[in-house]
């Protein structure tokens, strides 16, 4: 292998790509690196020198906790001067999820981190699995001037390499599992993979990496609907130590007009909960006060999540609540992208 030949590091956390059908249930479980390792030699081919780690107990997504986020980190920390790109293997039930919190997490990373999985496992004929992880390896490897053409942490799916923190899982069915309403494709992989580098977040390489491993999951998530209660939502904004609550509010960030309603969050905002608007609509973005129906959530204290994911969303608050910042601070950095996951 050539001394510039790019190193790669392949970490598997579980997921469907490497799961086998369970004989005595039929459903589909986690299991061990073995199917996913009878790959290597396929992508040996590539002249890139891979290692791969595996964890001792691989998981379905759906077992996630932010845990996971935290030995992600650490394995990224350790091992980042030894290789010029990274490919996580993950379940995609809470993939963006990941990605999301990844691209808070890690900062100052400089490199590719690839997350891929399939939604067939990887020994089935018709898996999407194999073409998954050989785009994700090359993506992880491409330079150009002898500097990663992705700086990122993406997921590549389907042909699509999409920004960690816009993506959200669209469908439980077909290979295209994944999109980024609100952000274009960083890449297509078609013959070739065509890079759109003016979409691409390009780093200042003086800046030392860090890692931040202090997440606080003292959050809520709502989403409204017709006919949503007052002693539900009283519930929700009484949890002991909650410090933040996300409302999937309705297309442009509107919401009901009951004073009930208005009283529970100008009474959240007082006791310095922090209440965050983000739209249950995939595509497009926040603005209170287009309509008549945004405008009390102002004056009540709420904030605007303008285009972000749920995923973004949830991952940014605990990381943000996690760095022990003031409230205030908490409030301006939701407002504003840190990581590319946000428009205004
Ligand atoms: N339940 C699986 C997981 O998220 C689904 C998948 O990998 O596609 O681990």
């Amino acid at each position: 292998m050539p001394d510039n030949a790019p190193s790669i590091l392949i970490i598997y956390t579980g997921g469907t790509i490497g799961m086998i059908v369970n004989p005595e249930t039929g459903s589909f479980k986690p299991f061990d690196f073995n199917s996913i390792s009878k790959q290597i030699p396929t992508l040996k081919s590539f002249g890139y020198s891979l290692e791969t780690i595996s964890f001792e107990k691989p998981i379905d997504s759906a077992d996630l906790k932010p845990d996971t986020w935290v030995k992600l980190v650490e394995i990224l920390k350790t091992h980042h001067s030894e290789f010029d790109g990274f490919v996580i293997l993950h379940g995609t039930d809470t993939m963006a999820y990941t990605a999301s919190a990844l691209s808070f997490m890690l900062q100052d990373f400089h490199k590719p981190v690839i997350i891929t999985g399939s939604q067939l496992p990887v020994e089935m004929l018709r898996t999407d699995g194999k073409e998954n992880l050989i785009t994700a390896v090359e993506i992880a490897a491409a330079k150009k001037n002898g500097l990663p053409i992705v700086p990122e942490v993406c997921i590549y799916f389907d042909n699509k390499l999409l920004r960690g923190n816009r993506t959200t899982k669209i469908n439980a069915e077909y290979f295209d599992a994944f999109n980024s309403p609100n952000y274009p494709y960083l890449a297509e992989a078609g013959i070739t993979i065509n890079y759109d580098t003016k979409y691409i977040k390009y780093p200042e390489y003086n800046k030392v990496p860090a890692v931040h491993k202090n997440i606080d999951t003292n959050i809520a998530l709502i989403k409204l609907f017709p006919g949503i209660s007052e002693p539900y939502l009283k519930s929700i904004f009484s949890t002991d130590n909650i410090k933040g609550v996300i409302i999937e509010s309705y297309g442009s960030g509107n919401a009901l007009t009951d004073g009930w309603f208005v009283n529970l969050l100008t009474e959240a905002d007082k006791k310095g909960i922090i209440i965050l608007n983000i739209s249950q609509c995939v595509g497009g973005t926040v603005d209170m006060g287009k309509y008549e129906t945004s405008r009390q959530l102002i004056g009540a204290g709420v904030i605007s999540g303008y285009d972000m994911t749920t995923e973004a969303a949830v991952t940014k608050l605990m990381y943000l609540l996690g760095l022990k910042m003031s409230i205030k601070e908490v409030k301006t950095y939701l407002q504003v992208s840190i990581a590319g996951e946000l428009t205004k």
